[in-house]
């Protein structure tokens, strides 16, 4: 298993990895901009409509 494959993933930037990039965060499991996103219903439709975006896309590169 790869030591990427390991880390917590971003639930914002699709794809990529949590990189603490928030003070005092230890994962998204505590970020507070996840939070902040996913508690405001037109944010986390934004945020949904990417990632369905983002997962079609995905899936094309891969076959
Ligand atoms: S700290 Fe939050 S915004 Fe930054 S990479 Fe991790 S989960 Fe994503």
């Amino acid at each position: 298993m790869s030591k990427r494959a390991n880390l917590p993933q971003c639930p914002l930037r699709y794809g990529e990895p949590c990189t603490l990039c928030q003070a005092f965060v230890t994962g998204p499991e505590d970020c507070q901009t996840v939070a902040l996103v996913m508690s405001d219903p037109e944010l986390k439709a934004e945020w949904a409509r990417g990632r369905a975006e983002w997962m079609k896309e995905h899936r094309k590169a891969r076959t």
